[in-house]
């Protein structure tokens, strides 16, 4: 495993970064495109090796690591790279007032220079490098800080990255809260973040002594509404996919159900039918199962499922031992308010299933509750879609399905109130590191036009 970054090479990273940064060489997007492919290239060639990190680290199945990890990583810096000179502008302005519609200008789109990407461990290859091709798109250097909870994927970036894409503009910190906590006292130009809601409060705080512009994306409780209008079977699979994937480690799973009263026996059946086709000789003992990543996260969820005053299912069982951390996907029902399960982020394979009565007193639940990531519904009535559209707040609404949304393209992502803020994916993660810059570029042939503007001010002034 390779050691923590020395805390005194924190500060000459950071210089030599601003150092290659003012030199204009990552400017060109020519010379962007080119780190766009090379990023790609090393998902690509190293797939299988990354795959295996993320087994070390996290005990994920091959497929999920491809297909949500590595295979964003090969395609969107290669799409990024089609698209870069679209995004980069300069984006024309015609003005129309009559004093200025003769002046040439633009808005251009620069970099804002050398940022710090904070990665945390949950899907760590795509929430360290999908910021990272943000940030080579818009042409800053940046500053890499992975989670020290994923060790092998940590040691394989910090070996790797630099036979691929240019060292002197890309670099990886290693660490914990010392390293991360030496490096945010230095000054960036921004700080993508992306984790839990009580260390975003020291980055923020950390930024704020420089005035540094941040992206935080946060997590919490993303919940999950299903009204007798859907299609049971479907919305009991689809729900239960976004459980299990990461088992549960993901920003955007589904945290807890709140089913209209009138279906919750067929929709646990459902749940029921689906567990059993999903893992047949049990979760524990498949191989399309991810395990939990720390000791600590393991026993906290140990500890929520005692204290639950619901009714468990199926699941609740876990594999103890040497690094095995095996939690089985768990459906508890009969939970009510004041339940822990409802109360922290589950961020595990625990599922509790709450019955409402109707769509307002789900609504209602929701409105004393902070702002989801993204809220689910499982509806067929159109009627339904709109009022919980209107009557909701989420960075992310999705009807009818789980965990997609991170592998659209073309949408943005991101949180709202405590889930956070910022978004990201495609051309929302490249604007996270540009600022917009008017340019005005004013004739000198105008001048006749400006002479009410000068002193000795005359009543031709007053004229609006
Ligand atoms: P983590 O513990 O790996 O922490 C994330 C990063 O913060 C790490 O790099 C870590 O070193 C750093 N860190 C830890 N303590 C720190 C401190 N005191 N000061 C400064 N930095 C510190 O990961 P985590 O926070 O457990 O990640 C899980 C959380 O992230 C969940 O809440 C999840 O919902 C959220 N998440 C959000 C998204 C999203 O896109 N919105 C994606 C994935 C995860």
């Amino acid at each position: 495993m390779a050691d923590y970054t020395p805390i005194p090479e924190i500060l000459n990273i950071h210089n030599e970064l601003r150092k290659t940064f003012r030199s204009g060489k990552t400017k060109p997007l020519e010379w962007r495109r080119h780190q766009l492919r090379q990023l790609a290239r090393f998902a690509k060639e190293n797939a299988d090796a990354l795959a295996e990190c993320l087994r070390l680290d996290l005990g994920r199945p091959k497929q999920e690591a491809i297909m949500a990890e590595v295979a964003p990583i090969v395609n969107r810096p290669l799409a990024a790279a089609e698209k870069l000179e679209e995004w980069m502008g300069p984006e024309a302005v015609t003005l129309t007032a009559p004093w200025n519609k003769t002046f040439k200008t633009r808005v251009e789109r620069p970099p804002k220079g050398v940022v710090l990407i904070i990665s945390p461990w949950n899907y760590p290859i795509v929430l360290t490098l999908q910021p990272l091709y943000g940030a080579i798109a818009a042409g800053c250097c940046a500053a890499l800080k992975t989670s020290e909870f994923t060790p092998h994927w940590s040691a394989f970036v910090a070996q790797n990255l630099s036979k691929y894409i240019d060292p002197s503009a890309y670099r990886v910190i290693l660490g914990a809260v010392p390293e991360i906590t030496k490096a945010l006292e230095l000054k960036w130009d921004h700080i993508f973040y992306t984790g839990n809601g009580r260390v975003a409060r020291i980055i923020a705080a950390a930024a704020a002594k420089h005035l540094t512009p941040l992206t935080l994306e946060l997590g919490g409780k993303s919940p999950v509404i299903v009204d007798s209008t859907a299609d049971i079977s479907i919305s009991a699979k689809r729900i239960l996919w976004g459980k299990i994937n990461n088992s549960g480690q993901i920003c955007v799973a589904p945290d807890y159900v709140l089913a209209e009263k009138a279906i919750v026996p067929q929709l646990i059946e459902a749940f029921k039918q689906h567990y059993r086709a999903f893992y047949p000789d049990g979760a524990l003992n498949s191989n399309s199962f991810s395990r939990i990543v720390s000791d600590a996260h393991f026993e906290r969820l140990k500890g929520l499922l005692k204290r639950t005053n619901g009714k468990i299912v199926f699941g609740g069982k876990w594999e103890e031992g040497e690094g095995k951390r095996g939690f089985e996907p768990t459906l508890v029902v009969d939970v009510k308010e004041g339940d822990a399960l409802l109360e922290e982020e589950l961020f595990g394979p625990i599922l509790p299933l709450v019955a409402v009565e109707n769509l307002d007193e789900a609504i209602e639940f929701l409105g004393d509750r902070d702002h989801p990531l993204t809220l689910y519904l499982f509806s067929n009535d159109e009627e339904a879609k709109k009022k919980v559209l209107a009557n909701t707040t989420s960075g992310n609404f999705w009807i009818n399905d789980t965990f997609q949304q991170v592998g659209i393209d073309d949408l943005p992502f991101g949180g709202v109130g405590e889930s956070g803020y910022g978004r990201q994916i495609m051309r929302y993660s490249f604007e996270n590191f540009i600022y917009e810059r008017g340019v005005v570029d004013v004739p000198f042939e105008d001048e006749p036009s400006f002479a009410a503007r000068y002193p000795p001010y005359t009543d031709e002034s007053l004229a609006i």
